[in-house]
């Protein structure tokens, strides 16, 4: 297992300032756990292969990245709709991607410290101190033993073990949609340009799963596939060159090069909507030596983790490459034909293919923030550090809190309830009578739920409220009557 390096958090000395300290995944592996958000996987039998849970809030959290990505492509942008493909497809399916071929079924060795992995019979450095030891040819790290290594983990269907039942446990999500362009494209009369998405589990036999969520054996893929024409279109149906048009009709004209740009941005800023800091975020173009197989160009989106700048999505330009060989090897003609320019081509392919894990953990160190002395400024500080979650508030778990201010006065008691009942209905919410409100504010922040609303003794008389906003800690009296709509507003914005 890659162990994360131990990083130590900057604590702010000055109390009442408010610094970023997201950098020690040791912290955030701890306040993962202690708030239900992820445990290790079969923790009672002391933890299973870098498999992890997603617990309560884990859950929450995970499915609101899901939805912001899901309503990301196929409501903010056109021509985008959606698939769920099953994981286990026919075996023809990874030949014809390569994935049972070239690279994947070879004896290789993966490098401890910068992952890169090698074909064992193809390294010539050995260490000085031991020779007879092999070292990373890149950065001279330690290898690991060789071994047969394919990435798919196979299985089989039905009840007999052998060759002709073998199947896989899909490595990328974006097969199924390869598959069913076809399908997509009739059933739905969909032109080019168009893109088919597509959220679910992939599988890859990691040599060196590691740092916590970041690299697992199972995960989830957010892929998008836009199929688009090989070229870009210089002539109009008059072939008196490109007229200037609305900006959908100039977008049709684009060829694989401008939607790659196209799509590189967009995704980088989806990042930066959901609140991720700019100088965090990063896009490193792939030389061509460092290119997939099937990609033509490819670019990640990457992010500054504790453990070094690390890809959290990829951005290929696959060329026809998948349609081509799903072609050749399923003898299935998936050619499409424009009615507009009455061409018939095989489409390029510009993918983005991002990880539900990776950017978990990436929202969330981002989102962590430490403040010692605390942050109230109407107390003396204390010398204990308090950690806000500053999760967008589309991301966070719980969105609203509803605590009576103390839990020993009945009546105050009755009406929280009343109020948790009522808003449980339209936000995940959470009661909470438990300690002193001050603590309870605190346990609020740490798992970054927006709203603290306090019943207190004026609540009976004026049937209102507190609501306390996370960030700012402003409180202000809302009516209880007003409580949904005004709430919601504030979720939204
Ligand atoms: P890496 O170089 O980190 O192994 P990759 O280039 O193999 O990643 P892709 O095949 O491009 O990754 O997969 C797209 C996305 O799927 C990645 O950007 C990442 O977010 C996610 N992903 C891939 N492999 C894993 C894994 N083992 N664990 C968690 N997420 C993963």
């Amino acid at each position: 297992m890659r162990k994360a390096q131990p990083r130590f958090a900057r604590v702010c000395e000055c109390a009442h300032a408010n610094y970023n300290m997201a950098n020690d995944l040791e912290k955030i592996i701890s306040l993962c756990k202690r708030r239900g958000f992820v445990f290790q996987s079969s923790e009672i039998y002391g933890g299973f292969s870098s498999c992890y849970d997603f617990g309560p809030l884990g859950v929450e959290m995970k499915n609101n990245i899901k939805k912001a990505w899901w309503d990301e492509m196929t409501k903010n942008h056109e021509n985008i709709v959606g698939l769920d493909s099953a994981i286990l497809m026919s075996p023809k399916v990874w030949q014809a991607s390569g994935h049972l071929t070239a690279g994947f079924a070879d004896e290789l060795v993966e490098c401890k410290s910068c992952h890169k992995r090698f074909r064992a019979d193809e390294i010539r450095v050995r260490p000085r101190s031991d020779p007879q030891k092999l070292k990373c040819p890149e950065c001279g790290g330690e290898l690991t033993e060789p071994r047969k290594f394919n990435l798919m983990m196979r299985t089989f269907v039905g009840p007999v073990e052998d060759e002709a039942a073998t199947t896989y446990l899909r490595a990328e999500t974006c097969q199924g949609i390869y598959v069913n362009f076809q399908n997509v494209l009739n059933s739905m009369r969909m032109k080019i340009p168009f893109g088919i998405c597509q959220i679910g589990k992939s599988f890859r036999n990691e040599i060196t799963p590691g740092d916590f969520i970041y690299r697992t054996r199972e995960f989830e893929q957010m892929e998008m596939q836009w199929f688009c024409s090989p070229s870009a279109r210089r002539t109009t149906r008059n072939g008196r060159g490109t007229k200037r048009g609305t900006d959908a009709e100039e977008k049709n004209n684009w060829g694989p090069d401008e939607w790659f740009e196209y799509w590189k941005k967009e995704r980088l800023n989806w990042y930066l909507r959901l609140g991720i800091k700019k100088e965090n975020l990063r896009i490193r173009e792939h030389k061509k030596e460092e290119l997939a197989h099937y990609a033509v160009a490819g670019a990640d989106i990457e992010y500054k983790f504790p453990f070094g700048w690390k890809e959290i999505e990829g951005i290929h330009n696959r060329g026809d490459f998948d349609l081509k060989n799903h072609s050749k090897f399923s003898g299935k003609d998936l050619s499409y034909y424009d009615e507009e320019t009455k061409e018939k081509y095989i489409p390029y392919i510009i993918e983005t293919s991002g990880g539900v894990d990776r950017s978990f953990l990436v929202f969330f160190i981002d989102a962590y923030e430490e403040i010692k002395g605390g942050r109230t400024k109407t107390t003396k500080p204390t010398k204990e550090i308090e950690i806000l979650l500053k999760l967008d508030k589309k991301l966070a778990p719980i969105k609203v809190a509803v605590l009576p201010l103390v839990r020993n006065k009945p009546e105050l008691v009755k009406k929280a309830k009343e109020v948790y009942q009522l808003l449980k209905l339209h936000f995940v919410c959470q009661y909470d009578e438990l300690g002193s409100i001050g603590r309870r504010y605190r346990r609020l922040d740490e798992i970054g739920v927006p709203f603290a609303l306090t019943v207190d003794f004026e609540s009976l008389k004026n049937e209102d409220l507190t609501v306390r906003d996370r960030d700012t800690m402003a409180q202000e009296r809302v009516k209880i009557s007003d409580l949904v709509k005004v709430l919601k507003e504030k979720l939204e914005n």
